[in-house]
Parts: C-alpha cells; sequence; structure tokens
C-alpha cells in the first residue's frame, strides 16, 4: 500500500532523491566507493557541497553578498549561532515569541545580550501570528520564526522594520519566495523541507556578520565556516549529498515559485475541508495559517477512535498532533503530492458521512 507521509520531521522526500541517494551509499559516481566512505576533501564531494551552495543562492536568489554554508548542530545550534555573530557585546535584539522554537530562540539569545520580545501570542496558546509592537532603539536586529511548525501558524509577511531581519526557515525555506534583502541571517535545519536530519543551512550577509566585538569560538563563527567554503571540520556528507539532490529537485520542478504555487494548491485543499467539514476545526487563525503544518482537531473525541483507524486504513502517517496542541497536524512539505492531501480529504469526508 502507498503511504501517505505527512511527517513534521523529518520530513518526505522527492521519491527520485530517494532512489538516487540509495545509489550514492552504494556506489557515488561511479567510482565503486560509497559517497559516505570518501573524502570530504575529494573533488566529487567538494562539487556536490558546491553544488548545494550555489543551488541554494540561486533558489533563494541570494544578494551577491550573502554565503551560504552547510553546518551541524541544528536549527538548535542556530539560534546561538545568530546571537554569536550578529548580536553586538552589551546590545540588544528584538524577538517575536511565536512558540516553542521562537522561545528557544530568545534563550539561547539571553546568554550573550539584551532580548525584548516585541510580540507573543503564548496566552492563546499560539494560535495565530502577534502584531508586533515597535522595535526599540538601538535594537541589531529582529528575529522571527517564519514558520511555526509545531502550532500550524506563518508569517506571511516579515514583519516590518527597517532594522536588519533573521529567520529561522526551518519549517518553510524554499517553499516560497521571499526577497532576502533586509536580512542579516537565514538559518533552517534541513529536516523539514530540504532534506534529511544532521545539517543546517546558513544563509548570511557577510558584510554584517562579525561585527560584534566579541571572540567568537570557531565553531560558532560564520566567517571561520566560510573562509574555509564550509569544510572548516568534516561535513555531514550524507544530509548535504541529499539537500543538493533535492535542491537539484526543486530546481528542475520550476523552482522556488512553483512550490509556492503547488504547496498553496494543497493548503487550500486541506483547510477547504478542516472548514467545510462540521465534524473538525482549526487550530490557527485564518489569517494565520501556514501553508506547511495544517493544525485541526475533532470538535467530539467521541470520533477520533473512528478517525484514527480510517487514516490508517488508508495508508495516511504522521498526523497527530504534537502534544502542546493536541489534535492532527498534516504537515505538507514540498516534496508530499497533492494526491496526498486527496487521500486524508476524502477520509475526512467519509468519517462524516458514517458518523
Ligand atoms: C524543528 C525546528 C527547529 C529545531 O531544529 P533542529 O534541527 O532539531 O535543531 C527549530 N526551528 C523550527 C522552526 C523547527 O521546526
Amino acid at each position: 500500500m502507498k503511504i501517505h507521509n505527512f511527517s513534521a520531521g523529518p520530513c518526505i522526500l522527492p521519491e527520485t532523491v530517494l532512489h538516487e541517494a540509495a545509489q550514492a551509499v552504494s556506489n557515488f559516481n561511479g567510482l565503486g566507493l560509497s559517497l559516505v566512505e570518501i573524502s570530504h576533501r575529494s573533488p566529487d564531494f567538494v562539487a556536490v557541497m558546491e553544488e548545494a551552495r550555489s543551488l541554494t543562492k540561486e533558489l533563494l536568489n541570494l544578494p551577491e553578498r550573502f554565503d551560504v554554508l552547510f553546518l551541524q548542530g541544528g536549527a538548535s545550534l542556530g539560534f546561538l549561532t545568530a546571537a554569536y555573530n550578529f548580536l553586538p557585546e552589551g546590545g540588544h535584539a528584538a524577538y517575536v515569541d511565536t512558540g516553542t522554537w521562537a522561545n528557544k530562540a530568545v534563550k539561547e539569545a539571553k546568554h550573550l545580550g539584551g532580548v525584548d520580545v516585541i510580540g507573543s501570542s503564548k496566552a492563546s496558546n499560539y494560535d495565530h501570528i502577534p502584531v508586533t509592537s515597535g522595535v526599540p532603539q538601538g535594537s541589531s536586529y529582529v528575529h522571527y520564526t517564519s514558520n511555526n511548525t509545531i502550532f500550524g501558524t506563518q508569517f506571511k509577511n516579515a514583519p516590518s522594520t527597517n532594522v536588519p531581519l533573521i529567520a529561522d526557515m526551518s519549517s518553510d525555506i524554499f517553499s516560497r519566495e521571499f526577497d532576502a534583502t533586509p536580512y542579516h541571517l537565514i538559518y533552517a535545519g534541513a529536516q523539514k523541507n530540504m532534506g534529511p536530519a544532521g545539517t543546517v543551512m546558513y544563509a548570511f550577509d557577510t558584510e554584517a556578520a562579525g561585527k560584534t566585538g566579541r571572540n567568537i569560538p570557531s565553531y560558532l563563527d560564520l566567517q571561520v565556516h566560510a573562509s574555509k567554503d564550509s569544510m572548516f571540520n568534516t561535513p555531514s556528507v550524507f544530509p548535504v549529498y541529499v539537500t543538493m539532490l533535492t535542491l537539484r529537485w526543486i530546481k528542475a520542478m520550476g523552482g522556488v515559485k512553483a512550490m509556492e504555487a503547488r504547496n498553496g494548491e494543497k493548503a487550500a485543499l486541506m483547510y477547504g475541508e478542516v472548514d467545510r467539514n462540521e465534524l473538525f476545526e482549526g487550530h490557527a487563525a485564518l489569517t494565520s495559517r501556514s501553508t506547511m503544518n495544517a493544525t485541526f482537531r475533532l470538535k467530539d473525541d467521541a470520533h477520533a477512535a473512528a478517525f484514527d483507524a480510517m487514516w490508517k486504513e488508508a495508508g495516511v502517517s504522521g498526523i497527530k498532533g504534537h502534544r502542546s496542541v493536541g489534535g492532527y497536524r498534516a504537515s505538507m512539505y514540498n516534496a508530499l503530492p497533492k494526491e496526498s492531501v486527496q487521500i486524508l480529504v476524502e477520509v475526512m469526508k467519509e468519517l462524516e458521512r458514517k458518523a
């Protein structure tokens, strides 16, 4: 039976990518060697890293002054790396609190400087993107989480401010077009929308980084990594390779613009049913809904056992909601086909007919 993978992360990847990656694990580029047993300094792997970096730049339409790195430590280390490289000694920055991950970013930045929370939707269990108050004078940047994977909310536009932006785009990178000009840093763990777990992408303004007046430990210093072409230490070769293949796939599909159109169709289908079907209700406020993660619940839990049995029977996988929200979460990342959403919607309709 075909399985429809709605996992929130690690995420579904294109079938062709998995197939090619499997091949490279046994015999990479016809070398007679596995991708995971050759030197990361070999021409064959250096080409992989370079292609991953240049495809990122191309697909995100990054300004010339940006550099792209694929490092380790996940977005969780990104919270700290962001502050190390862009929050000056004795300085402060503004953060928008839109959920679990945004909170963790605040916590890490506090190790290094002052944090002003300029908006929070905590009081309503993060069911919307809050209106932000003014950015305090002298803030080095505004940090926000573009898509809140757990709560299913998403910024439709970046916060409007003259202060440089830093964004954790872990769960919606490459899902829609945006203008990178106002950003100092964009970072994203690979496993939500671009690859397997094990690498995190940093895209940053090389002219703005490192002007903090503090000594940055080597591994946390983005400039150190840039000067070594993202090979300061042994990179996570397999995750970077699979990410590169996924970026090739995105390009072949028509780029980020095409992803955005596909994702819009899937989200419209999904939310259309959540709104139409009397048995269900959404978690996120209408104007804050994420195109990536749809959070919803049954109005009456009495239907839960029947619904759970039906979607499992249909081959749907990974829609159980995060414990902090409950209910269900359908993650519709780039590689999820529209047909999978159709199947889930059919199950919801079927439940309504039987209820
Ligand atoms: C999953 C996630 C993280 C954490 O990523 P790790 O790679 O596990 O550190 C951070 N931010 C967002 C928005 C996420 O979805």
